[in-house]
């Protein structure tokens, strides 16, 4: 058994994380690759080694003087090897950093040095090789990700490997220039390394014990989600909660290897699994809520609208006219209603309105702004009856108006619009009905 494990930045933000990052992967003999983030934020007013770069290498384009800043940079990096008592120096290394960046060797180069620095160290205290993610990650000419490449490469060399540091977050174009992937991207090459070795697990060790059941800036302390799977992360990410980079789950997904997501401060606890399929029954019906501010529904009324073939494309074809995508549309005979980002509608507002007059020719149009959407997700409501009805009862006892239900034909989520102003309001009444109650 195979496991690969990805620690992020605030599991390696200093010698004490590393150290209990250190425990983890030597009590478990299978945990054979390691994905190791910069470090991060140490507390809550500290920056993270990530951020410090960018901010350098800003100097360097500038053409000033960046020496204090990456001082700075690497004195992070010191205190971390002198905390874990190493014999290793970093002297060498920042001075090729440092001649990159007076010859302008790029941002996602200077991002990159994060990761790989704390892979020299990471792979210095474990006693494991260390695989430099330039010759084994893939970037084509325009700076996209290679899969099929990547897989091959790193597959090969890994085979050749018991156990190994792969620093995350970059890779490289044939030339050698180093590109990243977007920001949190170290998830990703977790899963690629997960993948290449056709490990059995993937574990990624962050500072939470998991996906919570709801946002815990609404609902104090949310119970833990045991077992989710895919789709009902992909319903929940998109809707904002977030613990790992949406694009990790494709590599994984697509060899059916789970991820599990733990805690490196309570190793003790076991964290949320991510499967592609499961009949483990959650605990509570739903799996978990998630929710956005900030939409606008258009409502469009003509009369014998539903006896008219192709309104609907026309209504659609302003929004697409204008370059704005819609989040839902609820319809009804002579009316229907799009939901779409207030941010991104608000400057094009007048534009959409006089395009759906002129495609579809409503009798009237009218808006109702600064709504919220909120996602119900759980593939246990399918086997439910009533869920709908106790998620409506917990809001009417709320006092919650709901503006707008939609069920996806899968029966994995129901989504609601409620006003902005009742948006915590509902979350907690949804959460108390499934989550408090125990049902
Ligand atoms: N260090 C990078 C960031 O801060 C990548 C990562 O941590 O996954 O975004």
């Amino acid at each position: 058994m195979i496991k690969v494990v990805k620690f992020g930045g605030s599991s390696l933000a200093n010698a004490g994380q590393f150290a209990k990052a250190g425990d983890i992967i030597r009590a478990d003999e299978r945990r054979r690759y390691v994905i190791p983030s910069a470090p991060g934020k140490r507390n809550d007013k500290d920056t993270k080694v990530t951020d410090m770069l960018y901010a350098c290498y800003a100097e360097a384009e500038a053409e000033e003087d960046f020496k204090q800043k990456l001082k700075k940079i690497k004195e992070r990096y010191d205190s971390i090897i002198n905390g874990l008592n190493l014999k290793i120096s970093l002297e060498e290394e920042f001075k090729i950093i440092a001649e990159n960046f007076k010859n302008k060797a790029g941002a996602d180069y200077a991002a990159s040095r994060g990761e790989y620095l704390n892979g020299i160290i990471m792979a210095a205290y474990l006693g494991f090789e260390f695989i430099d993610a330039a010759e084994v990650v893939c970037f084509n000419k325009s700076g996209e990700f290679d899969a099929d490449k990547t897989d091959r490469i790193l597959s090969r060399r890994l085979k050749k490997c018991e156990r190994a540091v792969i620093p995350g977050f970059y890779g490289a174009r044939e030339d050698g220039t180093v590109c990243t992937f977007s920001r949190g991207g170290s998830d990703i090459t977790g899963s690629i390394v997960a993948k290449a070795v056709r490990a059995d697990l993937y574990e990624n060790w962050t500072d939470v014990s998991g996906f919570l059941v709801a946002d815990p800036r609404i609902i104090k302390d949310p119970q833990v989600i045991r077992v989710i799977t895919y789709r009902e992360l992909r319903e929940l990410s998109y809707m904002g909660a977030s613990v790992l980079h949406e694009e990790a789950v494709f590599p994984v997904r697509k060899a059916g290897i789970p991820i599990n997501i733990r805690n490196t401060n309570a190793p003790e606890e076991e964290g949320t699994l991510i499967v592609e399929n499961t009949c483990h029954h959650s605990k509570y019906t739903i799996t978990g809520i998630a929710g956005k501010k900030g939409f606008v529904a258009v409502n469009i009324d003509k009369d014998m609208m539903n006896s008219e073939v192709g309104f609907c494309r026309k209504v659609l074809t302003a929004f697409e006219q204008n370059g704005i995508s819609f989040e839902h549309m609820p319809s009804g005979i002579d009316t229907m209603t799009v939901f779409v980002h207030q941010e991104e509608f608000e400057g094009k507002e007048q534009q959409v309105l006089s395009a759906i007059h002129r495609l579809a020719e409503p009798d009237t149009i009218d808006l109702e702004a600064d709504l919220a959407l909120i996602a119900v997700v759980g593939r246990g409501m399918r086997a439910m009856r009533g869920t709908a009805g106790r998620i409506f009862s917990a809001l009417s006892h709320a006092n919650v108006n709901v503006k707008m239900i939609d069920q996806g034909s899968s029966e994995l989520n129901i989504i609601i619009g409620v006003k902005n102003a009742d948006f915590e309001a509902a979350i907690e009444a949804i959460y108390d009905i499934f989550v408090k109650t125990q049902l």
